[in-house]
């Protein structure tokens, strides 16, 4: 705690500060502000946050334009990215422009304010996660691009996975975000404090253009508007399309994702594919064999930077070890035997590695961590056949609680832990009470009591707003936010035919489609495309280039029908009614499959049991 080297270079080169500025959306609702934090001023933790996290939080408020040397500058806490703005000869290259258009246009406003008001030539995003460029239309304009006058600079695979990775299961993911990040939340000190990355995640308008440029080969430099980048592709570790950059000129390392300024997520709460811990490490090292030594100061797209070679060096290395470390005890352990919920005790961080708070797990968690590695290697099973026909939660719930005395007797012992401040069995316990019966005022009251102590003890900014959210909607219900399309049109128009008839294939409602055989022919007519669709054993099966003279019925339609129809704009019906969409054969077909696909609820339990169907 007496280390004040975090809050030293959080504000090296500071500029001027966001202040208590309110960023509004197109919406008219605000997108982004740091009011309500200001609760942070104070040195000292509560009682009811991690002195450590709190610490962290701190350091993060650290807002508004940043200096980093000569010619490179940076906007920090204007979203929970940052967004780094280098000046080329003849105008500007932006990297990551930030969640959404309203902030992108705001970090942009500050930096006109106190540099010269030069066009943006090149946008790079780092890789496919949406704070890295859902505001890209607020930097640049589309027609811009489009005559070639604004290159965007990506790692390769990037429009696959930033379209792709919010789809398939994108319902669930989002709805698992809130926990994550905690925006539902009171910003407080019994509520959201931070995100780890940053403070808490912007709302405004998302927008993507597709990339001009990609890197597609492991390593290459280019001369950018007078600027040498050399670009390194990271793939699968933070994210499946990654890349870091060295800018030679200005002696300036760009970690973007891949070291930032604590212990990342191998499994974000929200869900995901599970990261490659190891590729992650071997990342970091490499990064730190090639530029370490030729780098003055190193940034990132999140948190702050380190400055001085021999600083940037030690931190590369207590970055690469810190993954390298976590990955090989976890498999040490997997390896004799181990279950990831007994390897999440064992694991301890090594003094060396635990003194220094950048290796610390304030957007990761390590338990969190360390059961995804083995999740990767090995599943969710545990290898104990027990499991295998495992009763699911409420019937589980029931006969646990009926076991054990009936809720009651569950209730008056688990108070009593709960008064020792056996927190982690008593939320255990009373979400059990809470599945085998919702109703029970007491239970919900005594589960969101533990959730709470848990949420404040612990070190990891995202496992707190899990636990801070799950306690909320114990007492209160679910919150009722608006429902909106979280796809943004951008981002429709970007799926490929094959991702949009996949995800029709995940909302087949396999009991409906039992028995039924339905063939559909899709003539794309302006982009000159067939897909053929086959409904047969309740699977929904696509194939690209293909139709079938057998088939019931014969679509034809445009792509900008299909993406109306996704962005909710019309529907299958209305643009047959309306012959936006032309069917021959049958057209009785094609509704009875629209009615055999489900619609996805955007909010649903997680803490207590789902309504009876
Ligand atoms: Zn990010």
């Amino acid at each position: 705690m007496a280390d004040r080297q975090s809050f030293d270079d959080a504000r090296q080169g500071f500029i001027e500060a966001l202040g208590d500025q309110v960023v509004m959306a197109a919406s008219g609702r605000p997108s982004w502000s740091l009011k309500g934090y200001e609760f942070l001023a104070r040195e000292d933790a509560p009682d009811t946050v991690n002195p450590a996290l709190w610490r962290h939080a701190r350091v993060n408020m650290a807002n508004g334009l940043f200096k980093v040397t000569e010619r490179v500058y940076q906007l920090r806490g204007f979203d929970i990215s940052n967004m780094t703005v280098i000046e080329g000869d003849s105008g500007l290259i932006v990297v990551d422009p930030l969640i959404s258009t309203e902030v992108a246009k705001a970090a942009m406003e500050l930096y006109f304010k106190h540099r010269p008001r030069k066009p943006v030539r090149s946008v790079i995003y780092s890789h496919s996660h949406a704070d890295h460029w859902g505001g890209v239309r607020g930097v640049v304009d589309g027609e811009d691009v489009a005559a070639g006058r604004v290159r965007i600079i990506a790692p390769a695979g990037f429009m696959e996975e930033a379209v792709g990775e919010n789809v398939i299961a994108g319902n669930a993911m989002s709805r698992r975000a809130q926990y994550q990040f905690g925006p539902l939340l009171p910003r407080g000190e019994k509520g959201q404090i931070d995100a780890g990355l940053g403070k808490t995640v912007s709302a405004g308008t998302i927008t993507l253009i597709a990339p001009t440029q990609l890197i597609d080969k492991p390593v290459e430099s280019h001369r950018i508007d007078g600027v040498d980048i050399v670009f390194e592709l990271t793939p699968g570790a933070e994210a499946p399309s990654e890349l870091i950059m060295y800018y030679p000129q200005f002696k300036v390392l760009n970690m973007t994702e891949i070291a930032t300024q604590n212990m990342h997520n191998l499994l974000p709460m929200r869900g995901a594919l599970v990261r490659d811990a190891l590729a992650w490490s071997k990342y970091i090292a490499g990064a730190l064999r090639r530029y370490g030594a030729r780098s003055e100061v190193l940034i990132a797209q999140h948190n702050w930077p380190v400055w001085g070679s021999e600083r940037v060096q030690a931190f590369l290395k207590k970055q690469r070890d810190t993954y390298k470390f976590v990955h090989d005890q976890t498999v040490r352990l997997m390896n004799h035997g181990y279950v990831g919920a007994e390897i999440a005790e064992l694991v301890r961080m090594p003094p060396s590695l635990a003194q220094d708070w950048s290796t610390h797990g304030f957007y990761g968690h390590l338990k969190h961590n360390i059961k995804a590695i083995y999740q990767r290697y090995l599943g969710h099973y545990d290898g104990n056949p027990a499991q295998l026909e495992a009763l699911p939660p409420v019937p589980a719930a029931r006969k646990t609680i009926e076991y054990m005395g009936g809720a009651e007797a569950v209730l008056k012992r688990a108070r009593e832990d709960y008064a020792r401040g056996e927190y982690r069995w008593v939320a255990q316990v009373a979400s059990q009470l809470v599945f085998a019966d919702a109703t029970h005022e007491a239970a919900r009251a005594l589960a969101a009591d533990a959730y709470e102590q848990l949420g404040y003890q612990v070190e990891s900014a995202t496992a707190r707003n899990a636990l801070l959210q799950g306690a909320w909607e114990l007492r209160n219900g679910m919150p009722k936010v608006p429902v909106t399309t979280t796809a943004a049109p951008d981002v429709i128009r970007a799926l490929t035919l094959e991702m949009f008839f996949d995800y029709l294939g995940v909302r087949l409602d396999g009991d409906k489609a039992r028995g039924r055989h339905i063939v559909l022919n899709w003539t794309f007519t302006d982009i000159n495309e067939r897909h053929l669709l086959t409904l047969e054993n309740s699977a929904l099966s696509h194939l690209a280039d293909a139709e079938s003279p057998a088939a019931d019925a014969t679509l034809s339609l445009t792509r900008a029908t299909l993406d109306d129809i996704a962005l909710q704009k019309t529907s299958f019906p209305a643009a047959m009614a309306s012959g936006r969409i032309a069917v021959t054969g049958r057209a009785g077909a094609v509704m009875e499959l629209l009615g055999m696909l489900d619609t996805f609820p955007p909010m649903f339990p997680l803490v207590e049991p789902r309504a009876p169907r």
